[in-house]
């Protein structure tokens, strides 16, 4: 019997892993869909549906974030785009608020910022009651929190208040520069450079991953459970299922945003502010004082795609 049990410990992989599994929580940002123009409702329905069945397929408890704007179409609900949403968290997943209009802390105050913050939840909170979830989680628009003490603070209290958590971001996988070409590429149907961004978009996830990896190491002397930053775009529906292998492939594990923030790492102090959207494994590094060298090593995306037309 006791040689069983050995047997079976040596041959349990997570031996191997335990308490070394690296754990991550994909966020989608933007819902229903960044179409970049094309408000066709096949092309929207695809990107939405692909998004849903990589997640089902590879068990990932996404969140997605919301602008409600998106829902409506000359001030009329849309039913469309309410339908997309409801498939969502009928699908088992989450959503939180990110302001109605996808608005900038940086060039509003607070009462123009909470009045667009309260707009943009209406409908969210009515789809998620319906399916017995509740709205608890706020992601600010452009990761802008406040360029001084006193502007973040006063935010960060009204959403205490209204019974917010803050959703932050330690993994900013800089896919909207990418998203944006592969979309001009697709409208011009040329394959050639589709794939080429694509295969250059997980090139860049894998660096990033590493980096990510270096930085949490250097700052805490363990990799945080990180909280990754996509949008509802056609080039994640396209590539969700290749971005889930590679996180698997590092040794991750996909947990829900509930789970990732219990990291006790997300109570380090933020004590620097300014008019960046930057990580907050970025933030993090600042308040302690970690300058320019700290951050050399972030990977850089290709030059073809900021400037392809
Ligand atoms: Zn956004």
């Amino acid at each position: 019997m006791k040689t069983l049990y050995i047997l079976f410990f040596f041959l349990n992989p997570s031996f191997f892993f335990f308490g070394q599994q690296n754990k991550i929580c994909f966020t989608i940002d933007d819902l229903p869909v960044v179409n970049y123009g094309i408000s066709d409702t096949n092309f929207q329905k695809n990107i939405f549906s692909k998004m849903i069945i990589s997640f089902n397929k590879n068990k990932i408890p996404a969140i997605g974030f919301v602008n409600e704007h998106k829902l409506y179409t000359n001030d009329t609900l849309n039913s469309f785009q309410t339908q997309l949403l409801n498939q969502w968290v009928t699908n088992g997943y989450e959503l939180g608020n990110h302001t109605f209009s996808h608005i900038d802390y940086n060039s509003s105050n607070l009462k123009e910022y909470t009045t667009d913050l309260e707009r943009g939840e209406l409908i969210t909170k009515e789809i998620l009651t319906q399916n017995h979830q509740c709205l608890k989680y706020f992601r600010h628009p452009f990761l802008h929190v406040g360029n001084t003490k006193g502007k973040a603070d006063s935010l960060t209290e009204y959403l205490a208040k209204k019974g917010y958590i803050i959703a932050p971001v330690t993994f900013d996988s800089d896919d909207y520069i990418f998203a944006s070409a592969y979309q001009k590429a697709y409208v011009k149907n040329d394959t050639l450079i589709l794939k080429q961004i694509g295969k250059d978009y997980i090139t860049h996830l894998q660096s990033k991953i590493h980096f990510y990896e270096k930085q949490s190491n250097t700052l805490f002397g363990r990799n945080i459970r990180h909280i990754l930053l996509l949008h509802a775009n056609l080039l994640n529906a396209d590539y969700m299922d290749t971005i889930a292998k590679l996180f698997i492939d590092s040794q991750y594990d996909f947990i829900n945003l509930d789970k990732a923030i219990k990291d006790e790492l997300y109570k380090t102090e933020i004590t620097v502010y300014g008019r960046w959207g930057i990580s907050w494994i970025d933030k993090w590094a600042l308040s302690k004082g970690y300058t320019k060298d700290f951050f050399k090593d972030e990977p850089t995306i290709p030059v073809y795609i900021e400037n392809y037309k």
